[in-house]
């Protein structure tokens, strides 16, 4: 039976309370997402060397340091890692990228297309590390709408937010069709492995249920595999809202943007007792995020970005939320 809901992996990588950075992958496919670049090492290099694209939502310190290791775990990588950023991001990607001295290894082939996402341009300048780095030229291509990037499962879309710097939000997209029901694969005995990508690939192009399964040493009837592990997706948004203040000029974008989102990340900096310094700083206080997710009709609401200043009383900044959307939660590691 179809249903909604998120099947890809989520990893809020520090909780609510660190640097905003969330995971997102899908079992045995090297196409994990990153939402921010802030500190990420609690993520291992092998799980970061499974990145497709990373999405930067601006360049402050605690969304941006953990580029380094994003470019250190994928070096000897045969492939092209996507990385989406405000205006700037080119030039400070080279610029931290050319800072380091490379020894350039024949296997060190990794291509990193960065593009800038504007209103209505998308910028693009490709780092080719066989190339040895290379100032990139840059190519602007017109912005035709929401979306910034896409395969055959999801989609991501950009908007900007009102920070005192360029900054981005996004959303993203898991497409109506076959996905794998991470929670029944854990209940099985099987081990993930790369049968799953091939029942996905098969189950996507609508191949008939015939003939059966192989997995590991064994054989499995299809149709049964199937029930027990696959579910067919109705389709489903994961928004991802940080460094903003709330503002006429977003609020119409990004309630767009999480609009009916299955999931929505959400700054929570503030309390809504230092509502004066998050106009001033250009954050959501926890009050506004609970607003948010009501006024979008999110079904579930996570903060995120808490500040330091709260360390060890978090709790009241969830009750603010809540007064607005009772289900809002927090994630601590
Ligand atoms: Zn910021
Ligand atoms: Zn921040």
């Amino acid at each position: 039976m179809a249903k909604a809901g998120l099947f890809a992996e989520t990893l809020l990588v520090n909780g609510s309370a660190g640097d905003p950075v969330l995971y997102l992958d899908y079992p045995d496919r090297d196409d994990a997402l990153l939402l921010d670049a802030g500190d990420n090492s609690a993520l291992s290099l092998a799980r970061l060397a499974d990145l497709t694209a990373v999405f930067i939502t601006h360049h402050h310190i605690d969304h941006f340091i953990g580029l380094d290791r994003i470019v250190r775990a994928n070096m000897d990588r045969e492939k092209t890692l996507s990385l989406f950023g405000p205006p700037g991001t080119i030039a400070k990607v080279v610029d931290r990228i050319r800072s380091y001295e490379f020894q350039f290894f024949p296997f060190q082939k990794i291509v990193i297309d960065v593009c800038e996402i504007e209103d209505r341009t998308l910028r693009r300048g490709h780092l080719d590390c066989g190339r040895r780095f290379p100032p990139p030229v840059i190519e602007e291509t017109p912005r035709t709408g929401p979306v910034v990037f896409e395969n055959d499962t999801i989609a991501v879309e950009a908007c900007a937010a009102d920070h005192t710097v360029p900054c981005l939000s996004y959303a993203v997209i898991e497409k109506p069709g076959w996905f794998l029901d991470q929670a029944a694969l854990q209940k099985s005995q099987l081990k993930p492995g790369p049968w799953i990508g091939e029942i996905l690939s098969r189950l996507r192009r609508g191949d008939d249920l015939a003939s059966p399964v192989k997995i590991d040493d064994g054989e499995f009837p299809w149709k049964a595999i199937v029930q027990r592990l696959f579910r067919r997706s109705t389709g489903s948004r994961l928004a991802f809202i940080t460094d903003t203040a709330w503002t006429e000029t977003v609020r119409p974008q990004l309630l767009a943007l999480a609009h009916r989102a299955t999931r929505l990340y959400c700054d929570a900096f503030y309390s809504q007792k230092h509502a004066d310094k998050a106009r001033q700083h250009r954050h959501l206080t926890a009050q506004q995020a609970g607003e948010l997710a009501r006024l979008a009709r999110v079904e579930e609401l996570v903060l995120m970005h808490f500040s330091q200043r709260y360390a060890g009383r978090y709790e009241p900044l969830l009750e603010e939320a809540r007064t607005e959307f009772p289900g809002a939660t927090a994630v601590f590691p």
